[in-house]
């Protein structure tokens, strides 16, 4: 392995807030540079907020955004609570209502293309930098090139799907339409689940656990890289340190120099930045996963359920299951109805691919969401630098993302 270059004494080094799977990608991509890095969190290890248990699908190619065209169709069902995957908590706070409406202004057929290219690109260089880091450093995090079927049973969901497909083939990602026969042969384990109209394949896509890659490349970086981690160490304020520098706060009355600080913190985001006057639109959309052992018709091949919106991905003997998105709810706790509900869809989905009865965890999460379903990465003060907003896709493009902050850093 190259050595990154050695820090000058007089640099205060770069802190990263928050060590969830962008903020460890953050540190890793900026530690590669040659940079001094301090990852610091509140909680008490690396990944433990939503990047803990989520989805686990590197979606490197189905990078669709949320809003589009067929949100109009669903918004009786998300605003009157009729549909249990996808519901809205309406509320009169004025941010509420600045996110919805720009969510919805993202609505559009052009813009539904547009932001799923712009996610796509950063994908793309996300899957380009996993590649890279791996062939670097041997991380074990049931990282398998498992490729992905995005099921359709209504047949007038298929011209939509092929439309996205033919958006995204020019910039050489490889996605086909096939029929539940094809659907079948790729995926033995689907072959007796009834009224597969069509589905989605992407040979390409990638599946891992977070939290075992975040804790496996915090270790690398730690020890090859010279990389410091303080966690429960609760950041509550930043503040200019004289004209070159940051001053950050910790509850307990610690205080952390920096010459640069970025912001991975997740769903917080704000929290940190508000008093600076920086705002970055993010919405809690609630999610929850549960993992149970492999049952007797697991699927290799990760799933979409596009009509409970789920994804079973299986990650070495066990199966996780994610689904439900509760736009505007803050309370990652998973509540016990919501969870009985994601289990029961789950066994309708594929009644063979999990042991249902012995469910070994079940999550909460907040996925930190933009109107446009793509991050914010960009320079918001003098040194002070935010890496936030990865939503439904944060695994996916923590390493792109970790690379992108790292070369903005670098031209300052
Ligand atoms: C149910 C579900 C399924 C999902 N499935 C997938 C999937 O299959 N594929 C995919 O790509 N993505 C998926 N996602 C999305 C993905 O999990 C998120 O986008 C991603 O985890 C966000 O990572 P993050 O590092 O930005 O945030 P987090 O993981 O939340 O990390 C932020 C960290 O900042 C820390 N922090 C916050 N404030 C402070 C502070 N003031 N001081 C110190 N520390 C602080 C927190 O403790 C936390 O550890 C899913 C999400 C959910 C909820």
């Amino acid at each position: 392995m190259s050595s990154p270059p050695p820090a000058s004494p007089a640099d205060h080094g770069v802190v990263v807030i928050g060590a969830g799977v962008v903020g460890v990608a953050t540190a890793y991509a900026l530690a590669r540079r040659g940079k001094r890095v301090h990852l610091v969190d509140r909680a008490a290890g690396p990944a433990l907020g939503t990047s803990f248990a989520n989805g686990a699908q590197l979606s490197y190619a189905y990078t669709d955004a949320m809003a589009g065209p067929a949100l109009w169709k669903q918004l009786p069902g998300v605003l009157g609570g009729g549909d249990p995957s996808y519901r809205a908590h309406t509320t009169a706070d004025p941010d509420y209502w600045r996110w919805s409406l720009a969510f919805l202004r993202n609505a559009t057929a052009g813009r539904l293309r547009r932001n799923t290219l712009a996610t796509l690109e950063l994908a793309l260089e996300s899957r380009a930098a996993m590649a890279a880091l791996l062939q670097r450093h041997a991380l074990e995090f049931d990282h398998q090139v498992a490729g992905k079927l995005h099921l359709y049973y209504k047949a007038a969901s298929l011209p939509a799907a092929e439309a996205m497909i033919a958006l995204k083939r020019p910039y050489g990602v490889e996605q086909r339409l096939v029929d539940a026969a094809e659907v079948a042969r790729i995926e033995p384990a689907l072959a007796d689940i009834p009224g597969i109209a069509g589905a989605v394949h992407s040979p390409e896509e990638e599946v891992g656990d977070p939290w075992r890659f975040s804790n496996g490349l915090l270790e690398v970086l730690r020890e090859r890289y010279g990389v410091q981690a303080s966690f429960g160490l609760d950041l509550r304020r930043l503040a200019r340190d004289g004209t070159s520098g940051w001053r950050l706060e910790a509850a307990d009355g610690q205080v952390l120099q920096a010459r640069q600080v970025v912001v991975c913190t997740g769903i917080d985001g704000n929290a940190l930045l508000r008093p600076l006057g920086v705002r970055v639109p993010l919405m809690a959309i609630k999610g929850y996963s549960f993992t149970a052992p492999c049952g007797p018709a697991a699927p290799r091949t990760s799933i979409t359920d596009t009509s409970r919106k789920l994804v079973f991905c299986r990650l070495g003997e066990r199966m996780r299951v994610a689904g439900v998105a509760e736009v505007n709810v803050w309370d990652p706790q998973p509540s016990p109805q919501r969870m009985a509900d994601l289990v029961a869809l789950a066994r309708a989905s594929l009644p063979r691919a999990a042991d249902y009865d012995r469910v070994e965890s079940q999550w909460g999460g907040l996925r930190p969401v933009t109107p446009f379903s793509s991050p914010v990465i960009r320079q918001a003060r003098d040194g002070l630098f935010v890496n936030l907003g990865h939503g439904m896709l944060g695994w996916t493009l923590a390493m792109g993302s970790g690379e992108r902050v790292a070369a903005l850093l670098e031209a300052a």
